[in-house]
């Protein structure tokens, strides 16, 4: 991998496993691209006082994981793009919540009323702290408190997102906007229930053209498609917490979610990625190179 200076954020022996694992492609006040790319759900540190509270087995618990998603993009600080992907495990917190996106029935205590969120995801099972993994299976045996969910939110939450918004700060003062990109991957289980046709093998999510100028998912749009993947846009999943946050193109930052079929390279039962991983890999390669080296400059205008 070519120069970069990488960030161990771990302040100390107090922090054994830091949020995040952050990687410029060059000095913090000129990254070659306006370019980040973010893994929020590949991490894979699953700390004792969550197992030690948990129903079910590591194995079960990890499904919920967009598996190696933070490998499959991590040659991009080879073409100028920053790279950010957690540590801490999808399960622990999810990055791609409100960070107080909490559900009161699984705390002992009362939660103060900002952090008793009724949203859709929180319904699901799927808030900050998820219920359940993807089966609907409980993760925990026995109910959390709301200092426990802090804790998760200051070691995990905080400073990965204060990093992102460092990035994306980074990349608009270089270059006069940002494009954030926040890759995610789907079960196929998932993928197949959304079409009636062939399951698609990527989905888009700029919320509806809410996150992003269209020349962006366009132009990801296009390449995928050369490169012979079928590609959908916002069905099922229009883009979550970090593209609707930071995809704001009036204030210059564009953002587009991207889910892959896990299908494309991994066993979904044992997490072990397939033969399709490499190819997938280098396709992913393939395009951040094309995204890099493209003009862009009409979005300094937008
Ligand atoms: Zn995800």
């Amino acid at each position: 991998m070519r120069a970069m200076n990488a960030i161990d954020p771990r302040n100390g022996a107090a922090a054994a496993h830091a949020a995040f694992e952050l990687r410029r492609a060059g000095p913090e006040s000129a990254p070659p691209t306006p370019f980040v790319f973010a893994s929020p759900h590949s991490g894979r540190h699953y700390p004792d006082d969550m197992m030690s509270a948990a129903a079910l087995d590591a194995l079960s618990i990890r499904r919920s994981e967009d598996a190696f998603v933070d490998d499959l993009i991590r040659a991009a600080t080879d073409h100028g793009v920053a790279v950010i992907t957690a540590r801490y495990a999808r399960a622990y917190m999810d990055l791609n919540r409100e960070p107080f996106e909490l559900d009161a029935s699984m705390f002992a205590d009362e939660l103060p009323a900002f952090a008793r969120a009724r949203t859709a995801r929180v319904a699901a099972g799927l808030g900050a702290i998820a219920r359940v993994v993807s089966e609907g299976q409980e993760i925990y045996s026995r109910k959390l408190t709301f200092a426990e969910a802090r804790k998760r939110i200051e070691d995990a939450h905080r400073p990965y997102h204060l990093a992102l918004r460092g990035l994306i700060a980074e990349a608009q003062a270089a270059h006069g906007f940002a494009i954030l990109v926040d890759w995610h991957s789907m079960p196929a289980a998932a993928a197949k229930a959304a079409s009636r046709e062939r399951p698609c093998d990527i989905v888009l999510g700029d919320r509806y053209g809410a996150a992003c100028a269209g020349v962006l998912p366009a132009r990801v749009e296009r390449e995928l498609e050369a490169l012979g993947y079928r590609v959908t846009r916002n069905t099922p999943y229009a883009g979550g917490y970090t593209t609707e946050h930071y995809g704001q193109p009036q204030r210059r930052a564009h953002a587009l979610q991207i889910e892959i079929n896990r299908g494309l390279y991994l066993d979904e039962a044992t997490l072990k990625p397939t033969s399709g991983f490499e190819r997938l890999r280098g396709d992913i390669e393939t395009l951040t190179a094309s995204l890099a080296a493209a003009d862009w400059s009409a979005l300094r205008t937008n």
